[in-house]
């Protein structure tokens, strides 16, 4: 199949990407997590990813990854419920999530990283429960000016308040940081922002040491590369892997 073979370069690209990001930062490579990110490209690419090699996966819709996953299991892709493995697929979920899918969301993702309530962070915890599992969390911050971007601010009252209940939270297990650059030409746009996110992790982890911040989602197509050299621990890239994605009808 063509497509395969284009995904799988593609792939290798973004490895040797990552790769020389990782090399000029002085960081190993086992430290920085690659995300392919699937959203809106159907489950035959996903699928080609998962042959090519990749086990970790985004998407950012709970519909849009329901009907995917539906077509993954007809074409034998095994997506893993709670946890990445080796063998099988995780899924996180990158896109808001509303609070009337959390029921869904619990069950059908890896992990939620984009944690932006306490309100949120409540409801997800009991649709774990009620699902009998632990499910994986980042909190999404907003370190931007951006009108458009979602995530908690990053001096709010509310992520103080999430951060002093998630310890109680039981089905949630928070395991960092997330956060999306603005749009800019600038590269050193994205650089301040990711910057300030690894800044506020060590913060955040000296005052709140029952937490667990070791994971530093930052880094998309166009500013990878820059994430890695400020730290980032997962890299989530679609349209390097996949292509430009068909545009919303
Ligand atoms: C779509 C998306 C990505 C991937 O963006 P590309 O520029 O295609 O790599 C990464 N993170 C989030 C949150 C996204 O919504």
């Amino acid at each position: 199949m063509s497509g395969h073979q284009h995904i799988s370069e593609n792939i290798q690209r973004v490895e040797e990407r990552i790769l020389t990001a990782c090399r000029q930062a002085g960081r190993e490579r086992i430290h920085v997590r690659l995300m392919a990110v699937s959203k809106t490209h159907p489950a035959e690419l996903l699928a080609e990813a998962f042959t090519a090699g990749l086990r970790l996966f985004g998407e950012n819709r709970v519909q849009e990854f329901q009907e995917k996953k539906a077509a993954l299991d007809n074409l034998r892709i095994p997506v893993a419920d709670t946890f990445t493995s080796d063998h099988r697929a995780a899924v996180h979920l990158i896109g808001h999530l509303q609070s009337n899918k959390t029921a869904r969301a619990a069950e059908i993702f890896s992990a939620v990283d984009t944690v932006d309530s306490l309100k949120l962070a409540q409801r997800l915890n009991d649709a774990a429960a009620r699902a009998k599992r632990q499910l994986s969390a980042l909190i999404e911050l907003k370190l931007s000016e951006e009108e458009a971007k979602t995530g908690l601010e990053a001096d709010s009252s509310e992520l103080a308040e999430l951060l002093e209940q998630l310890p109680d939270l039981h089905h949630l297990q928070t395991r960092g940081l997330m956060t999306v650059a603005p749009f800019d030409e600038n590269p050193e746009t994205a650089r301040k922002c990711f910057r300030k996110l690894r800044q506020l992790r060590e913060e955040l982890a000296a005052r709140y040491p029952r937490l667990d911040f070791k994971e530093l989602s930052m880094g998309m197509s166009g500013d990878f590369e820059i994430a890695i050299e400020e730290g980032s621990t997962l890299v989530r890239i679609g349209t390097a892997i996949f292509g430009a994605r068909p545009k919303p009808a």
